[in-house]
């Protein structure tokens, strides 16, 4: 029997790859591979669940065995994938060779930690990048039978998200980060000083242009030192301040890797033949957008490639949605740097313009009433990958 296309990863990347393939080919041998359970979720909504109080359950969209049985794949979870041999065309899996005939890296990000989390606050201090991380943060929270103190380092879209999302669950929330204004990678000042408004005023207590020092467990609960030389006091601690693509094994491997990912071109295609990464973990002729869309349309040109059918992939003007609750955002970050921003609106209703020299509108940000004017302003955008 001939060695099956083999993807590493079921997250959305990986399913997603796996379901476009099916589209085209019902009957290739395709072996999934994944170091967690395998489950079908959306990772976007892991920061809508603790407003509605959803169970991790709630959040499982397929269970592992159901998915592999729709899309008539060999799904291997619980299995760490430890080296790829790009000459033999194997993977080792512990002390098992597994053959491929064609690999897809689909191994997304891992959270970046900027201090030590000391073990006996393991289960306090946590970042919530799966559903296993959604799990234990939901458990923890359980187990108090109360609304919770929570501190969240980090003022990102993560971050800012489950701020809005644990406020809106009842939980009293402290957020903590060396910017000064909120999203600050996805909004100019203006727009990240009205949503600081929107949170102050929904009682999340900021300290910005701050870090964390260190924890140390208080009394059942955790103390977190600021290096401004406040001390705050919390239940739990979510941590958000960052992710970084998980390269070790392409980089082990001989791969191309960039500090912003698996370096591969148009047709996803890494600097091995054969060999090909998609979603949080590549990087597309320079840009790793880290989100659902682009992510969608690779998994979508990368299907066609892998069946006979040649395709490049092509990223467009897509705004993202955060899903801030207390005041709605939509962000369309200009991916060069050399732009002014000039902003219209009042209140928490803005809309603010990145233009270049010659007037040119290279991204946008909208706030409140002004998301309204998304699609249209996304038309008069670039595309991200043209
Ligand atoms: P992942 O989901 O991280 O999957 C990686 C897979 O690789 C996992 O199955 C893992 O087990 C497996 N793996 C890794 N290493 C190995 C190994 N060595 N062996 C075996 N398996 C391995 N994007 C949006 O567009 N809109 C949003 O609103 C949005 N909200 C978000 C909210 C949160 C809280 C987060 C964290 C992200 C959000 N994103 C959002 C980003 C989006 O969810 C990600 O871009 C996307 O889910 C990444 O999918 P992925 O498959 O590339 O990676």
């Amino acid at each position: 029997m001939s060695a099956p296309l083999t993807i590493i990863g079921s997250g959305m990347a990986g399913f997603g790859l796996a379901r476009q393939l099916r589209n085209r080919d019902a009957e290739r041998p395709i072996t999934l591979i994944t170091a967690d359970g395998g489950d079908d979720y959306s990772k976007p909504l892991l920061s809508t669940g603790f407003a509605k109080r959803l169970s991790p359950e709630r959040l499982v969209a397929r269970p592992a065995l159901q998915v592999a049985q729709d899309l008539n794949v060999t799904l291997r979870t619980h299995t760490f994938v430890d080296a790829i041999d790009t000459s033999s065309r194997s993977l080792q899996l512990g002390a098992e060779t597994l053959a491929y005939d064609q690999l897809v890296l689909a191994t997304g990000a891992a959270p970046t930690l900027p201090f030590t989390i000391p073990d006996e606050l393991a289960e306090r201090v946590m970042t919530v990048n799966d559903l296993d991380d959604y799990r234990r943060f939901h458990s923890s929270l359980a187990a108090l039978q109360r609304p919770a103190k929570v501190v969240v380092v980090g003022t990102g879209l993560v971050g800012c998200e489950f701020a809005d999302d644990l406020v809106a669950g009842g939980h009293s929330v402290s957020m903590v980060a060396p910017e000064e204004i909120l999203l600050a990678r996805l909004l100019p000042a203006e727009l990240g000083r009205a949503l600081g408004d929107a949170f102050l005023e929904a009682g999340i207590q900021l300290y910005c242009g701050t870090t964390v020092s260190f924890f140390w467990h208080e009394q059942g609960a955790v103390a977190v030192k600021l290096n401004g030389g406040d001390t705050l006091h919390a239940d739990l601690v979510l941590v958000a301040t960052g992710l970084r693509p998980r390269m070790t094994l392409a980089a082990s491997a001989g791969l191309s890797v960039s500090p912003n990912g698996i370096v591969v071109d148009r047709y996803l295609e890494t600097t091995v033949r054969g060999v090909f990464a998609l979603g949080d973990v590549a990087c597309v002729d320079g840009l790793n957008a880290m989100y659902v869309q682009p992510l969608q349309a690779g998994a979508k040109a990368l299907a066609a490639t892998l069946t006979g059918s040649p395709t490049l992939v092509n990223y467009g003007p897509w705004p993202i949605m955060v899903k801030t609750s207390l005041l709605p955002i939509v962000s369309l970050p200009p991916v060069e740097s050399a732009v002014r921003w000039r902003t219209e609106g009042s209140g928490r209703d803005l809309a603010a313009f990145a233009e270049s020299d010659d007037g040119q509108l290279q991204g946008f940000a909208l706030t409140g009433d002004c998301v309204r004017r998304k699609v249209r302003l996304a038309r008069l955008a670039p595309p991200l990958l043209g």
